[in-house]
């Protein structure tokens, strides 16, 4: 199959969470399975100079965009990924890319709606004939919207493209003043309930749901779950009108990126048969790095988290004190709201011999924190899939997770049963409050006391097959179903 691949960010060219991830490796997962695949990002030239680009072509084509009033130009980096063949296309717009923060800007609808634009101008100017455009989150909603509005009448090549539109959250739809419809450069008649305005406001993730040939989200659990009132946030509705073409299927981890036993970001490597004490003298590095003392007996608890009431650190407030009561170490990354930043350092300055804090983004610290910690914790109140938990019990490291999302489908809490199976591979707790924290902390500390059960955890989870060659094959299914669903009229 032809693949063109559309994201606002991937590794290593841009990442703010879990998307750039995905969207480095589930398209080079799909290479390795022999398809041809395109990959079209914006080009953050202050995040990923030109010299560090894989063989940039300069002398790429120029792409227009007319978005009401005005028409905007950019040019198009071509070259290969050298490491998976994955052909990379780069857009480059210095006024609408060249930017500290990737998301930076109120002129957001803009800058992705020519993005958008550039992703269906790639498949033209470089002659490609897609079976299935792959587009992700708001930022590129408009593609399977151009798609469905008159892209595939103009340009013959995309004639039978079928799209394919993820959302990674939900939480965050690209919202904006009915003012920006005109600079999608899509006709205004498309400004109504059935297509891209909800509630008097353009919602570019709406678009990309509702023109879609199919939909998917990042794992069966958030698919089943952004259906509901709870978790729909306001397009549960939208998505159950359009569930017969809704499926969840799990990210996966890319084993070349995180892997204990090959990770040039640590000093230690070990495998399962060597985790004892391959993580001990990460533990032990790590503790050093964090200035926390160093003791082997008191577990450690990890957590690389975008910091904002998703991610459970409202939790982590409420029962900070408790925590610190315990006899356990904590060590926080990650930069959000304010509020979680400073709690975090007031809590490393209150007890500096039981928490250690970075508020900053840092993916080498990253990859130590997973490999160097006992635990990780992940107490989020919804989750679409999460990356951690996996990372997590891939090096070693004990998930300790609220039941929700993609955390509900990948770790396997600890109870009689599940230990005697040897499926546990974490503790999972369900009611989202403080206390529910506390219990699953609590029960992390009685399994950690004890070496048999513990180890056991560390080997189930990290015999566990977490590569992503399972996920690309259903997303295969996806496709094919997304080609083929092109006859039929989108929505
Ligand atoms: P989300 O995409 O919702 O932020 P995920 O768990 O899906 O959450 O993915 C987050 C990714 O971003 C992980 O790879 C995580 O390690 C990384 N990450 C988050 N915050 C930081 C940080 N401060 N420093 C380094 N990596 C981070």
């Amino acid at each position: 199959m032809q693949i063109v691949f559309a994201s606002s960010e991937a590794v290593p060219y841009s990442k703010t969470g879990g998307l750039g991830d995905v969207a480095a490796a589930l398209p080079s997962a799909l290479a390795a399975r022999g398809h041809d695949v395109t990959l079209v990002l914006p080009y953050h030239s202050l995040v990923w100079p030109e010299h560090r680009l894989p063989h940039p072509e300069r002398s790429g084509p120029f792409v227009t965009a007319d978005l009401g009033e005005r028409r905007v130009t950019g040019q198009l980096l071509t070259s290969v990924v050298p490491e998976n063949g994955v052909r990379l296309v780069l857009v480059d717009q210095p006024a609408y890319f060249a930017r500290r923060g990737l998301y930076d800007g109120a002129d957001n609808c803009e800058r992705y709606a020519f993005f958008s634009h550039a992703v269906i101008e790639t498949c033209r100017l470089l002659g490609l004939n897609p079976d299935v455009v792959h587009a992700n989150d708001w930022q590129t909603g408009l593609v399977p919207a151009l798609l469905a509005t008159g892209a595939r009448e103009r340009v013959p090549n995309l004639a039978g493209t079928g799209s394919v539109f993820t959302i990674h959250n939900i939480a965050f739809q690209g919202d904006f003043p009915p003012e920006a419809m005109p600079g999608t450069g899509l006709d205004g008649r498309y400004f109504s309930w059935e297509y891209l305005e909800f509630f008097g406001r353009l919602n570019l993730l709406k678009a990309g749901v509702v023109l879609a040939n199919e939909v998917t989200t990042v794992s069966p659990t958030y698919a089943d779950e952004i259906r509901t009132e709870r978790f729909g946030h306001g397009l549960d509705p939208v998505l159950r009108a359009k569930e017969d073409r809704l499926t969840g299927i799990l990210n996966g981890v890319d084993l070349g990126t995180w892997n204990p036993t090959s990770d040039p970001m640590l000093d230690h490597h070990y495998d399962v048969d060597s985790a004892s004490e391959g993580k001990a003298a990460n533990k032990r590095e790590l503790q050093t790095l964090l200035g926390l003392p160093v003791r082997d007996d008191v577990p450690l608890f990890g957590m690389i988290s975008r910091m904002t009431d998703q991610k459970g650190f409202d939790l982590i407030r409420d029962a900070s004190a408790a925590l610190l009561s315990l006899d356990a170490q904590f060590c926080f990354l990650g930069t959000g709201a304010e509020e979680f930043e400073q709690l975090v350092r007031r809590l490393a300055e209150r007890a500096p011999e039981k928490v250690a804090a970075t508020v900053g983004f840092d993916e080498a610290l990253a990859h130590r924190i997973e490999a160097g910690s006992d635990a990780y914790l992940m107490p989020s109140s919804f989750e679409p899939c999460g990356l951690n938990q996996m990372y997590s019990q891939v090096y070693g490291t004990v998930p300790v997770v609220h039941r929700v999302g993609g955390l509900a489908d990948t770790v396997v809490g600890a109870t009689e049963e599940s230990l005697a199976d040897g499926t546990a591979t974490g503790v999972v707790f369900e009611h989202y409050t403080a206390d529910g924290l506390l219990w699953a902390v609590h029960q992390t500390l009685k399994l950690f006391a004890d070496r048999t059960t513990w180890s056991r955890l560390v080997r189930n989870g990290m015999t566990r097959d977490f590569s992503w060659a399972a996920s690309a094959a259903k997303y295969e299914t996806v496709y094919e179903r997304a080609a083929a669903g092109v006859a039929e009229p989108a929505s």
